[in-house]
């Protein structure tokens, strides 16, 4: 079988025992690169060489007999909002061309260290905001299982390299679903964190008190190896949290549900939601149940108020996030010719620099915190915030883990909702409550629909600090699935 099919954890068991070398791996990723990229657009910037001197350098230590961790020589893409100190860094943006980051991002930097190979850097909508890959300023990533439609996003590139086999493993983040939602309709698995549990030093923010780093992988397993990797304490970001990393390997190796009581978000479904999806998300259901699990029926009324109340939060940091690229301190600068004032080279950078997303974000920030409007609308968010942590917490009296669909839709064809912000909004209803209030929450595969053949995720969302239990359950509805379907379900990518 080609090195491209293997999984992480095989790739690095056969690397650590000497098998195949950390350099056979890397260019057979790098070949793959070169034979699909220009038909997927999942690389912003490929690091062919950069990865074949950290692969000789994990097989050198090899060698000199140092044993190796569980991932050292395997790749992985990183989208491309992590500082990465010898490759450039433009979150997808124009404002950011050129830019070099002098310093790692501490999950790019952890990730070195465990001796991962870094393959480049993957394409995202324009510093994270939108759901389809498509506000990227450097063209739009395509989804493997059909190249007319989008990969998901804003993590579409880190998503459709791992669905195509580019790459093993890639990193991405979410804020309102930016991991969940492309892995949903790109047939792989992904998972959002608890909230603090991933470093953000070193991410390019959008919205900090919501961005949170996670893991793409083709398999749950694989998910947890790479979480466990990068995951932790970090002296470096003011709200990192002190706990120890929930046992996810552990989990994701235990993979079982009996006794486990399973809660079923009745306010999401109905209008919306296409029929494939819900079809398949009853299956999931049943089928836990049918592993032992205990599926009753929950409510969380205030979800209902979810998507508004992100829309105005996740602008409301952006706009302030984003004031530091005024054409000062990186990358792009226009019209300084020495006539102009340092506000008329701000403005007209940053006219020049943004795209038409991130500025309609700017402006609906800037108005939701301006005097007078800030009680009624960023204060009222805020409240429906504290309302949707109360709606987890009284779930989790009841119930182990929630599911749901992960999004309500498969894959959408490229251009469909471009025109249209709401209906692309409309993409992370199921996954934007667990970001407000922090919860960890993964998707993992769980069949395709019948009107279009596409994958469809489900959802798992657990406590605060609950990552195992996401994991745990994912790698039990995995397996049960694997053995219906005789394999996973993404085998080839069909459309490559
Ligand atoms: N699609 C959502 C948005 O546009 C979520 C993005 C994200 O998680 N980065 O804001």
């Amino acid at each position: 079988m080609s090195l491209t099919r293997k999984t992480a954890a095989e790739l690095g068991a056969l690397i650590a025992s000497g098998e195949v070398s950390a350099v056979e791996v890397t260019q057979a990723h790098l070949d793959r690169v070169a034979e699909v990229d220009p038909r997927v657009n999942a690389f912003l910037h490929v690091a062919a060489e950069s990865a074949l001197e950290q692969a000789r350098s994990v097989d050198a230590r090899r060698a000199a007999g140092e044993e190796l961790g569980p991932l050292a020589g395997v790749p992985i893409a990183h989208k491309d909002v992590f500082t990465t100190k010898d490759m450039p860094t433009t979150a997808g943006s124009k404002i950011l061309e050129g830019y070099r980051p002098p310093y790692d991002a501490t999950v790019t930097a952890r990730l070195r260290e465990a001796g991962l190979v870094i393959l480049g850097k993957t394409n995202l909508d324009e510093f994270a905001m939108g759901s389809s890959t498509e506000n990227s300023a450097y063209g739009p990533t395509r989804n493997p299982w059909d190249l007319d439609r989008i990969p998901g996003g804003s993590s579409g590139g880190s998503s459709a390299a791992v669905a195509s086999y580019q790459a093993p493993l890639s990193t991405g983040t979410d804020t309102g679903g930016s991991i969940r939602q492309p892995a949903a309709v790109t047939g792989i698995v992904g998972m959002k964190p608890t909230y603090g549990g991933s470093s953000r030093y070193g991410l390019i923010a959008f919205a900090s008190s919501l961005d949170t780093p996670g893991p793409f992988a083709r398999n749950v397993l694989d998910a947890a190896l790479l979480h466990e990797a990068f995951s932790g304490h970090d002296v470096m970001d003011s709200t990192s949290i002190h706990e120890e990393v929930p046992p996810v390997v552990e989990a994701a190796r235990r993979g079982d549900v009996a006794g486990l009581r399973v809660g079923v978000v009745k306010e999401f479904g109905g209008e919306g939601y296409q029929p494939g999806v819900i079809n398949r998300f009853r299956e999931a259901v049943d089928l836990l149940e049918s592993l032992g699990a205990k599926v009753v029926e929950v409510s969380c009324p205030s979800f209902t108020y979810a998507l508004p109340a992100y829309y105005l939060i996740a602008p409301s940091e952006a706009s302030s996030n984003l004031a530091r690229f005024d054409g000062m301190r990186y990358g792009l600068r226009v019209g300084d010719d020495g006539t102009r004032s340092a506000e008329e080279v701000m403005a007209l950078t940053r006219a020049a620099g943004f795209g038409p997303e991130v500025k309609r974000r700017i402006m609906l920030g800037t108005y939701a915190l301006s005097s007078g409007y800030y009680d009624a609308y960023y204060g009222s968010a805020q409240k429906v915030r504290t309302l949707i942590a109360r709606d987890f917490e009284a779930a989790f009296h009841q119930v182990d883990v929630l599911v749901s669909p992960t999004t309500p839709t498969t894959a959408f064809p490229i251009g469909e909702r471009a025109d249209d912000p709401m209906a692309m909004y409309l993409a992370d209803l199921c996954t934007i409550p667990a970001n407000l209030a922090g919860n960890a929450a993964i998707s993992v595969p769980c069949g395709l629909a019948e009107e279009d053949g596409l994958p469809v995720g489900l959802q798992i969302m657990a406590p605060v600090l609950g990552d195992d239990r996401c994991y745990r359950v994912g790698a039990a509805v995995e397996k049960a699935f694997e053995d219906r379907w005789g394999g996973p379900l993404l085998k080839e990518a069909p459309s490559l």
